[in-house]
C-alpha cells in the first residue's frame, strides 16, 4: 500500500477529482479527511470508504474562510493524530465568469477566494501540522488554463489557476528543507460535473474536443492517480513543479486529424 499510516486531507472531496482521490487514497491505506462545502455529498464519500473497510471522516468546511481552514486541519490532527498529505483541490468555475468586459467584480472575488485564497489558507494552517508529523506532501489543483488561458473566456478562473501555479513554486522552495514537498496538478478538460455543466451542448463539447490530441475528455480517476503519485514516496525528489494531465492539449500546436 502506497499511503500506509498516512493521514490525508482532501478538499472538494464530495465530487469529481476529490472524490476519486479520497476513494483511491483510502484503498492505498491512508486515513482520509473528506472535506467539502456540500455536506451530503461529502458524507456519502466518507460512508462509501468506510463500507469498503477504509478509514475516512467527513468534515464540512468552506476553503475560502480562514476559520474553516484552521478548523479542518485541526480536525484531521485530532481525529487521526497527524497530517501528512494536504490535497488543496476544491475549486469553482462560475457560469458568469467571462471576458474582462462582462465579468463583474463579485464573480472575480468569489472565484479568487475559493480557488486561490483557499490554497493559501490550506497551506497556511496545514504546514505547521505536516511539519509536526515529520513532513509530507501538498498537492494543489491548478489547470492547464494557467499556461494558455481558456478558449472560452473565464478571466477570474484563469487568473486564479495561474496564482495556484506560482504560489506552489514559492511554497515549495520555502519549505523544501522541512521535508514538505509541494506540487501542482494541471488537469485538462475532464468529464466531470464542473466542466460538463459549462460545456452544456453537444456543439460546445465538440468545439473543445477539437483541441485535444487524444480526442476525448479526461476522467477524474486519471487525475486522482497522479495525485496518488505526488502524495506517495514514489515522488520523493519532486517539488515545486506542475504535472499536466491534459491529453496533450498544451502540447498541441497542430491537432492531428
Ligand atoms: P467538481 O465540481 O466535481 O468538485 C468540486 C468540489 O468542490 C465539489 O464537491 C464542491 O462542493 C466543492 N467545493 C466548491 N467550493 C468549495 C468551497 N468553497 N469549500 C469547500 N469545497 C468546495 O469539480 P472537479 O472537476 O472535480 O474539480 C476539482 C478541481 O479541479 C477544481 O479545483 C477545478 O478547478 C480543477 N479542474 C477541473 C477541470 C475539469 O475539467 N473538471 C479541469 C482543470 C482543473
Amino acid at each position: 500500500m502506497r499511503l500506509r499510516n498516512k493521514v490525508a486531507l482532501i478538499t472538494g472531496a464530495g465530487s469529481g477529482i476529490g472524490r476519486e482521490s479520497a476513494v483511491l487514497f483510502a484503498k492505498e491505506g491512508a486515513k482520509v479527511v473528506v472535506v467539502d462545502l456540500d455536506e451530503q455529498a461529502g458524507k456519502q464519500v466518507a460512508d462509501e470508504i468506510r463500507s469498503a473497510e477504509g478509514q475516512a471522516l467527513f468534515h464540512r468546511a468552506d476553503v475560502s474562510l480562514n476559520e474553516d481552514c484552521k478548523r479542518m486541519v485541526d480536525f484531521a490532527e485530532k481525529s487521526f493524530g497527524a497530517l501528512h498529505v494536504l490535497f488543496n483541490n476544491a475549486g469553482i468555475m462560475h457560469h458568469e465568469d467571462g471576458d474582462s468586459q462582462e465579468t463583474v467584480e463579485s464573480i472575480w472575488d468569489t472565484t479568487m477566494n475559493v480557488n486561490a485564497k483557499g490554497v493559501f489558507l490550506g497551506c497556511k494552517f496545514a504546514i505547521p501540522l505536516i511539519r509536526r508529523s515529520g513532513g509530507g506532501s501538498i498537492i494543489n489543483t491548478a489547470s492547464f488554463v494557467a499556461f494558455m488561458g481558456a478558449a472560452t473566456p473565464q478571466i477570474a478562473y484563469t487568473a486564479s489557476k495561474g496564482a495556484v501555479v506560482s504560489m506552489t513554486k514559492e511554497l515549495a522552495v520555502i519549505h523544501a528543507k522541512e521535508n514538505i514537498r509541494i506540487n501542482a496538478i494541471c488537469p485538462g478538460p475532464l468529464q466531470t460535473e464542473l466542466l460538463m455543466s459549462y460545456l452544456n451542448t453537444q456543439e460546445k463539447r465538440k468545439r473543445r474536443l477539437v483541441h485535444i490530441p487524444m480526442g476525448r475528455f479526461g476522467e477524474a480517476r486519471e487525475v486522482a492517480a497522479t495525485a496518488l503519485f505526488l502524495a506517495s514516496e514514489e515522488s520523493s525528489y519532486i517539488t515545486g513543479t506542475e504535472i499536466l494531465v491534459d491529453g496533450g492539449i498544451t502540447a498541441a500546436y497542430v491537432t492531428p486529424e
